[in-house]
């Protein structure tokens, strides 16, 4: 399943699929602060990478929650994977601004390295346990927010793991949309 959305000159695309076959620029992990592999789409990424990309983490010093640091992305697709860290959802009001940080500085490392393509997994809504309906807001407010300034990303893909997620993050963008 898919949809597309033209914001400015950009694509956002939502799509359910795989994060680890995505042949964009670079494709987004969900990390840990200790950016050692883990479950989910952390452990995913780094079995299709292949063991340089724990070899590459372990020289990064680890990586804040809201941050973002970028690595080559060996034997996957994309030529590169950027690690970021979403809060573990606790309910506190610091997390909302966490979560729109790890997608934007995770955009914001795009742009400085150049990379005009770039697929997101939804961030946090895993282990770390964040409510899906109130994730899918701010990760596509955070999106298109920064596409509207940002015409040198040409292509994001929110990638959804299920069914579920994809009709949550496409219903979402389309009130988004409307408002
Ligand atoms: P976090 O620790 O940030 O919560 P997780 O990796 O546990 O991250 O989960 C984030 C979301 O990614 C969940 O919805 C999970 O179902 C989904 N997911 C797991 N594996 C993949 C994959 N290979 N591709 C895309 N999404 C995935």
């Amino acid at each position: 399943m898919s949809s597309k959305y033209k914001i400015g000159n950009s694509i956002l695309e939502i799509l359910t699929g795989d994060i680890t076959l995505q042949d964009t620029d670079v494709i987004v992990n969900a990390a840990n602060n200790a950016l050692v592999p883990g479950g989910g789409v952390d452990g995913a990424i780094h079995r299709a990478a292949g063991p340089e990309l724990k070899d590459e983490c372990e020289t990064l010093g680890g990586c804040e929650t809201g941050e973002a640091k970028i690595t080559r992305g060996y034997n996957l697709a994309a030529p590169y994977v950027i690690h970021t860290v979403g809060p573990v959802y606790s309910g506190r009001v610091s997390d909302p601004g966490d979560l729109e940080r790890s997608y934007l500085n995770s955009l914001s490392v795009a742009s400085s390295n150049g990379l005009k393509s770039i697929s997101f997994p939804s961030i946090s809504t895993g282990a770390f346990g964040y409510p899906v309906k109130e994730a899918a807001v701010i990760a596509l407010k955070s999106i298109t927010g920064y596409l509207k300034n940002h015409p040198d990303i040409e292509l994001v893909r929110m990638v959804l793991f299920s069914d579920r997620d994809y009709q949550v993050y496409r219903s979402t963008m389309e009130r988004i949309i409307i408002t």
